[in-house]
């Protein structure tokens, strides 16, 4: 049912779409909230932007606080289903009967052993494999021998759930919108609308004869179009026909069938916001390191796509998360459905052009001051928690009255029973970042930083031979060492939490929490760290390296950043312009 909201039409507001394909975008954008529409991939002057891809940090960290965007750096961390599986299997080994809400998974290979006593265990069960990075049903297939798996593939494997609930002897499963409209505090909101993706052909239990049946096995809209089956629904208004129908006639066919829906759409909340909770502090500290003066909470929503599954009990399983869900609209009912979605969450995100006119405004007076005073003037912590209470209030209040046909989820009452899922999740992310390593030796340092402080209040000073000098440092070397053992004693006391098979680290989020926090440490640095590619002459001459003589060095070198751009792009933010490096002559004098 759709609950129509007012809206105020205004065209004081531009929504970029450069980076975005879909119609349906632009459509709700223009049409229904009246705004300008920007084509162009430079223009930086947007108060959203609606993208398509996944947002780097490096832009998040680049916007005005009254601009927002509709990804949140860090998401990766359940869009991608290795990462998913690795996450959520994490909180399931503390919380095995609260993580339950998914399949069984394993990480091919690193989890091969793993894997193989439990296929040792079970015989014929099938398993469901899928490419780590792949969506759209590509390149998935079912097996029940591992030898049938590629060794050199990286894949996420499943326990195939092989007694699926069933309308009209298909299988299904079900597309839930969820919006993330905070992450430090999470805010969630679960849309009433959605949709339901069919099989095309009639479901039987896996075996060798119908395995590699994928209309049969796979639900996914891609998949299953292309079978001569597939029935297009042409009537919006029409939603429970063809192989795509809306959510809610589901739902409605499920308590026809005596199940208590009210208690299906807790249980599917409550797998979102567990799920979401296993990310909250990646996300929180992306947000929080590209944004730190940030009160809102409010410049990054995202329209997440959940797919879940129900066994034949009518118990959920969420399979997949997408970040960015399709908002291609093949039928009237997608375009209906996924209509409502868009506009009610933008909506929710209360984009206004107020906020960038208050903003302009604060920034002239500051420039100002600036050039009265001569100081920047910036807001104390305490300050800076008052607005964002009273920012809080308020979008509460916004919230409660706009909500469209979404539902809030988190906070809510029972918010407190989630905390220890995002507390643990902390921990494990503090030990995946380094981050208790630093901060036990932060602590360590101050401790004998107090400790020595101490001791000279109670040594009275005395004028100090270099005798006495140099047996101090050696009595610092010593305690530093004695340090560096308790230090030891103290990591090798952190359980490992990770198996060995489990330390793959994302080269992306090293670079993304590199990134901003090193940029002064990295200008800084010697250019010997970088190679040296392209150099200049004394007369400003590029001279191509590879035409030195091989034990030539160069002297007063310089140094071209943009070859290196080209070449590492995890430097990309880190390298100034020109470096100038001085290079003496080799022992053979060239
Ligand atoms: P993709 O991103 O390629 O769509 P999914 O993980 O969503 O990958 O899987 C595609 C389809 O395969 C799902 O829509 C569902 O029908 C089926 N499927 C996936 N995992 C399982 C599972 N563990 N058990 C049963 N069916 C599954």
């Amino acid at each position: 049912m759709d609950v129509k909201p007012t809206i105020k039409k205004n065209n004081n507001i531009t929504c970029n779409i450069a980076f975005t394909r879909y119609e349906i975008v632009k459509h709700v954008g223009e049409k229904i909230f009246g705004w300008k529409l920007s084509n162009d991939e430079e223009d930086e002057k947007w108060d959203i932007l609606w993208t398509d891809c996944a947002v780097p940090p490096e832009k998040l960290a680049k916007m005005h606080p009254y601009q927002k965007i509709n990804h949140f750096p860090g998401m990766y961390a359940i869009s991608r289903k290795n990462y998913l599986a690795m996450n959520l299997s994490k909180l399931k080994k503390k919380f095995p009967n609260e993580y339950n809400f998914f399949p069984r998974s394993w990480l091919y290979p690193c989890d091969l052993n793993d894997l193989k006593l439990f296929m040792q265990n079970k015989k014929n069960c099938y398993l469901i494999v899928k490419p780590e990075a792949s969506c759209q049903g590509r390149g998935i297939f079912l097996t029940k021998k591992l030898d049938s798996i590629d060794p050199n593939g990286r894949f996420v494997v499943q326990e195939y759930l092989n007694k699926p609930y069933l309308i009209e002897n298909l299988k299904f499963d079900l597309r839930i919108y969820v919006l993330v409209a905070g992450c430090d505090p999470l805010r969630i909101f679960v849309h009433e609308d959605g949709l339901t993706r069919f099989a095309t052909e009639e479901y039987s239990k896996p075996t060798q004869n119908n395995f590699e049946d994928m209309c049969m096995h796979l639900t996914n809209y891609a998949v299953n179009k292309n079978n001569p089956n597939f029935v297009h629904n042409e009537d919006p208004d029409d939603d429970d026909s063809g192989h795509k129908r809306s959510l809610q006639s589901t739902y409605d066919h499920l308590s026809e069938m005596g199940y208590d829906v009210e208690a299906l759409k807790k249980s599917i909340d409550d797998s979102i916001i567990k799920t979401l909770c296993s990310i909250q502090p990646t996300l929180a500290h992306h947000y929080r390191s590209c944004q730190p003066e940030d009160t809102a909470n409010a410049m990054c929503f995202e329209v997440l796509g959940f797919d879940v599954i129900l066994d034949s009990k009518g118990r959920p399983y969420v399979l997949e998360v997408n970040h960015t869900p399709s908002f291609t609209t093949d039928s009237p009912l997608d375009w209906k459905i996924k209509k409502h979605v868009i506009r009610d969450a933008l909506v929710l995100m209360n984009i206004t052009s107020r906020e960038r006119k208050a903003y302009l405004k604060k920034q002239k007076e500051l420039i100002l001051k600036r050039a009265v005073t001569g100081k920047l003037e910036k807001d104390s912590k305490e300050e800076r928690q008052i607005k964002s209470n009273l920012l809080k209030q308020k979008r509460d209040r916004w919230e409660q009255k706009h909500l469209g046909s979404f539902r809030k989820i988190y906070p809510s009452e029972s918010t407190e029973v989630y905390q220890k899922y995002i507390n643990y999740a902390n921990d494990m992310y503090q030990e995946w970042t380094g981050g208790n390593l630093a901060k036990s030796k932060k602590v360590l340092i101050q401790e004998k930083e107090k400790e020595r402080e101490r001791e000279r209040e109670k040594i009275p000073r005395k004028v100090q031979s270099v005798k006495d000098v140099k047996e101090q440092k050696k009595h610092q070397i010593i305690e530093k060492n004695k340090d560096d053992e308790i230090m030891r004693t103290r990591c090798s006391s952190i359980p490992i939490l990770v198996s060995p098979t489990e330390t793959e680290r994302p080269n992306n989020t090293v670079f993304e929490r590199l990134s901003k926090p090193s940029i002064k440490k990295y200008k800084s640095s010697r250019a010997p760290i970088f190679p040296p590619l392209v150099y200049y002459d004394d007369n400003n001459k590029p001279i191509n390296a590879k035409q030195l003589h091989p034990t030539a060095r160069i002297i007063n070198g310089y140094f071209d950043s943009k070859a290196l751009i080209n070449r590492n792009i995890g430097f990309k933010m880190m390298a100034p312009k020109v470096f100038q490096f001085v290079f003496e002559k080799n022992s053979d004098g060239q």
